[in-house]
């Protein structure tokens, strides 16, 4: 029998960068919020001095924890999805500050063609150049009405930019808070080929910090070292963005914020118009816990989003033969394998240096940038180089034909460390009536719950996409001159065991319309108005570009009805 506890005025779950911008925005206007994480807490000084690639590349100390809790997968309706039992295709996040702790900090702004992309397909190009059994929606917010929301994103987390207006992409109100990264050899090569072939290259948006920096909060944090030991780890210097070193101490600092620990939601509470409170288990002693609350705020990741309004009877549960409902449609993910690969033998590159953002990136066949009329896919992708350093253990980028073991692997492996460099793409994943989330049939978790269950594979879409993009990767490389060079362009079926990105999103899509999609612009459920479904699981397609830039904008927005919410009930828009 679960104890219930004393009512709250908000409960979130999950404490990743979409509950930690929800709770400091809250906490700073004086409302009490609890935070409920199921993982444990962290800070910058577990980082110290553990570059350790086995600990965290490899055995992933940063990520969900798949014997207590995974997902099942399926390449379609047909066959029968089996449990991911290792992490593979995407790292997701457990423990305070979630994956933004192992990310990256590629921090870019979607396009203002992506939130209207379904009305400006048809003005460009018609209704028919959607084809058949493509849910493409548009947002219900246009990139206009977010901007404010990316400048404050990009101010609390300090995001390093280019001063000068990318034309390829949406007007910016203000400056980048902090100057570029260093550009470092290998991108000034890609900067130079890229502009001789007419494109337009800029240094990647950055939350890895290009100098020291105070942000609106007052917070102050270290420059980035580029030790390269970024991805899959936590920064030890503090200058990676993260919840934990920017949101999380504000709202902390206010006294208003209580974190409850190895806190696993099971379920939110629901009378069929608001949501009530949320039940979960104390992970560690096994008990269960009501937490009554005037408003429930979900940031636990596209997975656990769209499980726990499944779990919870919350919305319509998505059905992919009608196309009714809309509670797990809309899953997306990214199309990333068009690259291109340059060895070069008289020619070393200081490439185990770097950081998770250190790049540049054009934009000239991203989203609509481009004309579509004779091609037979939709949007497009950033073409870019990374410097994100090289690890021992799992970089041995070697030419093809090389065996796999041995010998002849090493002497290649050895000899081509510090010799190749890769132009890659981003692919956008646009939606598909056959590709969604429900609940698992037979497979449950730890604590007796269904598994989400994911329906996902590449389609005719992305494969003409990744050749495109694979074209335009090799042309880039080849003007850098390598001694010889390899341009993959094949997609075959998705694979959920290769790592690939962690870049899903739907499943609780935001709109205008309540018959298409969970949250209004705001977040906030059509079917309860005091609970708020936060992060990428609200995009109703994903983008060329990483999301965590536009997770941060919606959380402002996000945040900021919740406020209004919290003193005036009722339907925001
Ligand atoms: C290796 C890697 C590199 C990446 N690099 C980039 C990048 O360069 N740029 C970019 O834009 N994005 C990047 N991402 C993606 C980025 O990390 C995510 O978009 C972002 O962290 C999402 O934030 P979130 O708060 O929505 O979710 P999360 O960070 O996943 O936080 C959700 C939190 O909820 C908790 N939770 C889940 N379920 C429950 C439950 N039932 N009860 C209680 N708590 C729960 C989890 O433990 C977690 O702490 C990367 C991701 C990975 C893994
Ligand atoms: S590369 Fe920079 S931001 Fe990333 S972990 Fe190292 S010091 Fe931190």
């Amino acid at each position: 029998m679960a104890k219930t506890l004393p009512k709250v005025p908000v409960v979130i779950v999950g404490m990743g960068w979409a509950g930690g911008i929800i709770a400091s925005e809250l906490t700073k206007q004086g409302i009490k919020v609890v935070g409920l994480e199921r993982g444990k807490k962290r800070s910058t000084e577990d980082y110290y001095l553990v570059h350790d690639e086995l600990r965290y590349a490899l055995r992933y100390e940063l990520m969900q924890d798949l014997s207590k809790e995974t997902l099942t997968f399926r390449n379609n309706s047909k066959q029968t999805a089996l449990p991911m039992r290792s992490l593979g295709s995407f790292l997701i996040g457990e423990g305070l500050g979630g994956a933004g702790v192992h990310w990256n900090g590629q921090t870019f702004r979607f396009l203002p063609y992506d939130f209207e992309i379904r009305s400006k397909t048809v003005e460009r190009y018609g209704q028919s150049k959607i084809p058949q059994g493509m849910t493409l929606q548009d947002w219900g917010v246009t990139y206009d009405e977010l901007e404010p929301y990316y400048d404050k994103f990009e101010k609390i987390a300090g995001i390093s930019g280019e001063k000068e207006q990318n034309p390829m992409v949406g007007k910016r109100a203000n400056p980048f808070p902090t100057p570029p990264m260093k550009k470092s050899p290998i991108l000034k090569m890609f900067e130079d080929a890229s502009k001789k072939l007419g494109y337009h290259p800029y240094m990647m948006p950055s939350a890895n910090l290009s100098e020291p920096y105070k942000n609106p909060d007052g917070i102050e944090r270290a420059q980035c070292q580029y030790c390269g030991y970024c991805e899959r780890f936590g920064c030890e210097y503090g200058a990676k963005a993260d919840a934990v070193v920017t949101v999380l101490p504000v709202a902390e600092k206010t006294g208003n914020l209580e974190v409850r620990y190895y806190a696993n939601v099971t379920k939110v509470l629901y009378d069929g118009k608001k949501a009530t409170g949320v039940v979960y288990v104390d992970t560690q002693s096994g008990e269960e816990f009501q937490q009554p609350a005037d408003i429930v705020v979900l940031a636990s990741y596209v997975f656990n989003n769209v499980r726990l309004l499944l779990q919870s009877k919350i919305g319509k549960a998505y059905d992919p033969s009608s196309g009714q409902g809309a509670v797990g449609k809309n899953y997306c993910y990214q199309a990333q394998a068009g690259k291109a690969v340059g060895f070069y033998d008289d020619r070393e590159f200081n490439t185990y240096m770097g950081a998770g953002a250190l790049g540049m990136e054009f934009d000239d066949f991203n989203g609509d940038n481009f004309d579509h009329s004779n091609l037979n896919f939709l949007h497009g992708g950033g073409i870019r180089i990374s410097q994100t350093g090289l690890r021992p253990i799992q970089n041995n980028t070697v030419p093809k034909g090389t065996p796999k073991w041995g010998a002849e692997f090493k002497k290649q492996s050895l000899k081509y460390v510090n010799r190749y460099l890769t132009v890659g793409s981003q692919g956008a994943s646009l939606p598909w009536q056959q590709h969604y989330l429900d609940l698992d049939p037979t497979y449950k978790d730890a604590y007796g719950n269904p598994l989400i269950r994911l329906t996902f594979d590449f389609e005719e879409q992305d494969r003409q996409l990744v050749k495109f993009m694979a074209e335009k990767a090799g042309e880039v490389m080849k003007e850098m001159k390598p001694t010889h060079m390899e341009v993959s362009g094949e997609l075959g079926p998705y694979s959920i065991v290769p790592y690939q990105s962690t870049h899903n999103t739907g499943g609780a899509i935001m709109g205008a319309d309540p018959g298409t999609s969970v949250v209004n612009s705001y977040l906030q459920a059509w079917d309860a108005e005091n609970l708020f479904v936060v992060g990428a699981s609200a995009f109703p397609h994903n983008s060329g570009y990483n999301p965590t830039g536009t997770v941060g904008a919606l959380s402002y927005r996000a945040a900021e009805g919740i406020a209004k919410y919290a003193k005036q009930p009722g339907m925001l828009v």
